[in-house]
């Protein structure tokens, strides 16, 4: 078991003043919280439009959720100047965890109208923003996700949260979602499908944030990126576990 300030966790947060609706921010301040309340030294840089990504300066990459307007400024990038890196960074076993319109852009294309926006193609994926008519997928959600070896012992399977996009995902035969909505819409609201794993790479429409209401799951992440071969040290998370449950409680599950 990991203990004593001996490790550190380096996250890199990919257009972070771009790529952050839904206060994704949230979700890298509670892995700074959890890894300080460890003693795991916790580092965060930032890589935005035109910045040369170091494939293995992190342990983590994170790409927030974003506007179809910010999206257009951060894909071209994302699929050109730092895709080569990415794909090293995930060929390392570097986790990668993208958000709503970050997960948009893992795949291949997202597809608004006429317009193509590149993805930066790590997993077999492709989104079409629906119509006007058809509109977004809005509203709490929860997904039941398979277990993991370096989850927390009281874990539970379930992640709950917020989800607002117009795109609809689809992924290719051989991919695996996150998860299966047990409440909610997911990737294209009628598949059943939430999100992508692909080894350590994971992509979700799960705002709220994501971890402050998952805080278990922001555990295995930093466990992963560790490369840890047992689950972190439990933690009090009395308050945690209620905004947990509070969250499943808005989804209705
Ligand atoms: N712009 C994307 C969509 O509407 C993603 C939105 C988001 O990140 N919440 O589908």
């Amino acid at each position: 078991m990991l203990s004593g300030p001996d490790r550190r966790l380096r996250v890199c947060a990919l257009y972070p003043d771009l790529m952050n609706i839904y206060a994704d921010r949230g979700n890298i301040l509670l892995l700074e919280q959890r890894c300080r309340w460890r003693g795991i030294e916790f580092a965060v840089s930032a890589s935005g439009l035109g910045d040369e990504l170091d494939p293995g300066g992190a342990d983590m990459y994170y790409i927030g959720g974003g506007q179809d307007r910010d999206q257009r400024l951060c894909a071209l990038d994302l699929a050109t100047v730092k895709r080569d890196a990415l794909h090293a960074a995930a060929a390392r076993g570097a986790v990668i965890l993208a958000v709503c319109g970050g997960y948009q852009l893992l795949g291949h294309s997202y597809q608004l109208g006429d317009e193509s926006l590149p993805g930066v193609g790590l997993v077999d994926l492709t989104t079409v923003r629906a119509d006007d008519g058809a509109g977004r997928l809005i509203g709490n959600i929860a997904i039941e996700i398979e277990p993991h070896p370096l989850d927390p012992p009281d874990a539970g399977t379930v992640l709950a949260g917020f989800e607002n996009h117009g795109g609809r995902t689809r992924l290719g035969a051989s991919e695996s979602p996150l998860g299966r909505v047990l409440s909610g819409y997911g990737n294209s609201g009628d598949d059943g499908f939430e999100g992508v794993r692909k080894g350590n790479v994971v992509g979700t429409y799960m705002h709220g944030p994501l971890l402050p209401k998952n805080a278990w799951f922001a555990d295995r992440l930093i466990a992963t990126a560790l490369a840890l071969d047992a689950p972190l040290a439990p933690l009090d998370d009395g308050l945690e576990r209620a905004a947990h449950l509070e969250a499943r409680r808005a989804a209705g599950v």
